[in-house]
């Protein structure tokens, strides 16, 4: 169930609502907006079936949320959540785009990828330390050498790392040195892995399981921020169909069907999608048509040596001209391409 407060509700009258509705038993997530609050309850609803709310002062509304997502749902919040990322915002005006290798493989590929793609716009660079691969004898990754390579280059480049969380075991290490934990689209469903990610105060970047529904994922979502962390980034990547000219089907849909669902930020994953580095452009052109907030894309400065993913990752120059290629195309979106290195290119510490 949802209160929504009047224009004219005061901080008393809201702790008051809330009061009320934690002695039937219930918790309550308060959500401020520019007009009016939303006081989200969270538990048995029956409870307060005898509790007089739509008398109490303050109070406009009384609506109950019929879908099985709660925190995750746009009702619960009075407006758009927007998730700060060194010095830009994901949900915000502007595309973020967060850009790099597939895998950490070294410090030098990194570092070179880190700046190339600083230069035109990224805000964030990716690149995963412990890798899921569908062989156990592929490349699966540095480990801890590749968190740390991560953290180096982060203090050096200023943009902020995103990189997979596979493990419970896992979450307070990769936590210590990256600034956004991803969990792959294999673990969309591992729920202890969602609980624990969902008590660091980290953002989470969700991507949907490959064959995942949109309430799945919701689901997911709600997993982590039932945990306490409310900054949860939906990642659309391509789900499993009977299609094989491409890695995965881009269900372009789920972009405008999410936005319809949730407050939560919504990005898209045009290379794990298509698989392949011509379709990335177009992908990510579709995903901002639809309403994306922005966009993960491979990058790496030799594609053909790449130790994962080299089919799908862009070079150093067709990233350019990705970014470039794109900024029509956020603008017809209402919404803009960034340009240049992040302002906040400096040296900032893993905790920040
Ligand atoms: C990745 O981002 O490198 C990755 C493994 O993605 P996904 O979980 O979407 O397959
Ligand atoms: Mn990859």
């Amino acid at each position: 169930m949802i209160i929504v407060t009047t224009e004219t509700a005061t901080a008393d009258d809201i702790d008051r609502i809330r009061e009320r509705v934690e002695a039937a038993g219930l918790r309550t997530h308060i959500s401020r907006g520019e007009t009016h609050t939303v006081i989200g309850c969270i538990g048995e609803e029956d409870r307060l079936a005898d509790v007089p709310l739509r008398s109490l002062p303050g109070v406009a509304r009384v609506l109950p949320v019929m879908k099985p997502f709660k925190l995750a749902s746009l009702s619960f919040a009075a407006g758009p959540t927007r998730i700060p990322l060194g010095g830009t915002e994901i949900g915000g005006e502007e595309i973020v785009v967060m850009a790099g290798p597939c895998s950490v493989e070294g410090a030098d590929m990194l570092r070179s990828t880190a700046r190339a793609v600083a230069d035109e716009g990224a805000r964030a660079l990716r690149g995963g330390a412990f890798k899921p691969r569908t062989s156990p004898y592929s490349f699966r990754g540095l480990g801890e050498e590749g968190l740390e390579l991560l953290a180096r280059t982060r203090s050096e480049s200023g943009l902020p790392v995103v990189t997979e969380v596979m493990d419970t075991r896992q979450v307070e290490l990769v936590a210590g040195h990256a600034d956004v934990l991803q969990v792959g689209a294999r673990n969309m469903q591992n729920f202890a892995l969602l609980s624990e990610v969902g008590r660091v105060r980290r953002p989470v970047l969700l991507k949907r399981g490959m064959s995942a529904t949109l309430k799945d994922l919701l689901l997911a979502a709600e997993y982590v921020m039932n945990q306490g962390n409310p900054h949860v980034i939906l990642c659309e990547r391509g789900i499993r169909t009977f299609e094989d000219a491409t890695r995965n089907t881009f269900d372009v849909s789920a972009i405008p069907v999410l936005k319809a669902e949730t407050h939560l930020p919504v990005m898209a994953d045009p290379s794990h999608a298509g698989g392949r580095a011509d379709l990335v452009g177009p992908l990510s052109r579709a995903a901002l048509a639809a309403g994306a907030d922005g966009l993960m894309v491979e990058v790496h400065p030799d594609p053909p040596t790449a130790l994962s993913d080299g089919d799908q990752s862009l070079t150093f120059q067709q990233f350019r001209t990705l970014m470039a290629d794109l900024a029509p195309f956020a603008r017809a979106a209402g919404r803009r391409m960034p340009v240049g290195p992040p302002a906040t290119a400096e040296v900032r510490s893993p905790a920040g």
